[in-house]
């Protein structure tokens, strides 16, 4: 579908109008220009308090007004987002809940009006207004962001802590949906050795510089890839540096994502254990074989089962479990089950993701191949994991949204008990620095004063990482200079 615009102060805006559309459409292209008037959306009157606009659109043509909600470019912006998603939904017929929200950390906006002493009325009504976000949204907002300052009572005033995340970039075997760094450890074996050279170094560093700087470590996540593919050995050989590097004296929370239930053993286990582990994660997707095997997770509902009961036994008291909404050929009767599944196994969190098409998984690559259900469907499953939640104690403590989700939804944490997972709330709401460490994974860095981010990657592969991560290291501890001492490393 290709869309025109003609319009100069709709000229920068192609992308985050493409957005928009994608709210609605797939294989959406808009371009800049006349075309054949077939498909078209401008504005036809602008003024410092209002902005019209107009859209054809399969021979027919609508118009919409909306409120600018201050005089800035941005509400501009927001203006035209809502004159096109009110045009969109008479058109179609869908509404959307999340409003003109394209971004993937809603309940940021929520916090930042929290935190300015808005009550939750003037909060719902603000964003009602400037982003047309439902009231049922607005609701989960709420109830989230005061999960979150329960669980962190000083959230707003973390700027002398950072939280740190470690990426082990090896799997057992790849996932169909997956973009994350995660080589194939069958592949791979011979590649750890030399890759725990470089991630120690990385970790010893960055260790020494935060005590000597006296900036103190919150939670500590250990992702990938899943970390448990390496041997217990190698697993011992990184948490003993990291407890050497690390203060670990004012460290909350230590996750380790164990994932693949295939990369579960006693030993690992044991290991997990000796370093008093707080939290895993042992992610099922899905609770029927056709799907795992279909999606390439190349282990059975029956290890999941298994290697949850083994965690247990070891006193894993804290464990994660994912599931994946609109996975193929699933319907809302393999979400029954797959929750019915869930209640035995009683795992203190829930992660319920709605499948995302990443550009550069095999998915996206080959859709034909992964047929999906109707969006209709989508807001169907989602509905039985919030009842199932609600109905089994589970309270929703963080969300997060992705680009091209499936229905325009969400994805939630859920958790009995008050076991949230406070490294997810943190790097969700982006109020502290994220310190990444390892294959791909991605530093956020905060600055402690005025809360401007900047991202730093390490390299994804192996290979490339084993290369240059002294280069990476020397540069993360010049950014944490700059951003806590105010100055830069001296060689
Ligand atoms: S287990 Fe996770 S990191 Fe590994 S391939 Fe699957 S989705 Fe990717």
């Amino acid at each position: 579908m290709k869309i025109y615009v003609d319009h100069p102060e709709l000229e920068p805006q192609l992308l985050f109008i493409k957005n928009i559309f994608n709210l609605y459409f797939e294989d959406v292209f808009v371009l800049n220009g006349k075309g054949d008037n077939q498909l078209t959306f401008n504005i036809t009157n602008h003024t410092m308090t209002h902005v019209k606009a107009c859209l054809t659109i399969a021979g027919q043509s609508y118009q919409s007004e909306a409120v600018r909600p201050e005089t800035d470019k941005k509400s501009v912006k927001q203006a035209i987002a809502k004159t096109l998603v009110n045009m969109l939904t008479e058109h179609t017929g869908i509404t959307q809940s999340w409003g003109t929200l394209t971004g993937i950390r809603p309940t940021k906006l929520y916090h930042r009006l929290y935190r300015q002493g808005l009550s939750h009325e003037a909060i719902c009504e603000k964003l009602a207004a400037d982003y047309l976000i439902s009231r049922e949204k607005l609701d989960l907002m709420r109830d989230i962001v005061r999960i979150q300052n329960e669980a962190i009572p000083d959230l707003y005033d973390l700027k002398r802590e950072v939280s740190v995340y470690i990426g082990i970039p090896f799997c057992p075997t790849k996932c169909a949906y997956c973009t994350f760094p995660a080589y194939s450890i069958l592949v791979h074996k011979n590649d750890v050795p030399e890759f725990l050279v470089g991630l120690l170094h990385e970790i010893k560093e960055t260790g020494e510089w935060l005590k000597k700087n006296d900036v103190k470590v919150t939670s500590i996540y250990f992702g990938g890839g899943t970390p448990t593919s390496i041997t217990p050995e190698d697993l011992k050989l990184l948490l003993d540096e990291c407890y050497r590097s690390f203060d670990m004296t004012a460290v909350r929370e230590v996750t380790v994502e164990a994932g693949r239930p295939d990369t579960i053993d006693p030993a690992t286990l044991d290991v997990l254990n000796d370093f008093h582990i707080d939290r895993i994660s042992i992610n099922p997707q899905s609770f029927t074989d056709e799907t795992l095997k279909a999606i390439g997770r190349h282990h059975s509902v029956a290890e999941t089962v298994e290697k949850f009961k083994l965690a247990r036994e070891h006193q894993m008291n804290n464990i994660n479990m994912d599931l994946i909404i609109g996975l193929p050929n699933e319907d809302r009767t393999h979400v029954q089950h797959s929750l019915a599944e869930v209640a035995r196994l009683r795992p203190e969190s829930i992660t319920v993701h709605t499948l995302s098409f990443k550009r550069a998984s095999e998915m996206t690559r080959n859709k034909a191949k992964y047929p999906v259900a109707d969006r209709d469907e989508i807001m169907t499953m989602m509905g039985l994991t919030k009842t199932y939640a609600r109905d089994h104690g589970y309270v929703p403590y963080y969300l997060y949204r992705q680009k091209n989700i499936l229905g325009n939804l969400e994805n939630i944490g859920y958790a009995i008990d008050k076991e949230y997972s406070l490294y997810n709330i943190l790097i969700m709401e982006e109020v502290q620095t994220i310190l990444g460490i390892g294959c791909g994974a991605s530093s956020k860095l905060i600055h402690p004063e005025t809360g401007k981010i900047e991202n730093y990657l390490n390299p994804k592969d192996p290979k490339s990482y084993n290369k240059s991560y002294k280069h990476y290291t020397t540069e993360k501890i010049r950014k944490l200079e700059l951003l806590y001492n105010g100055t830069a490393v001296v060689e």
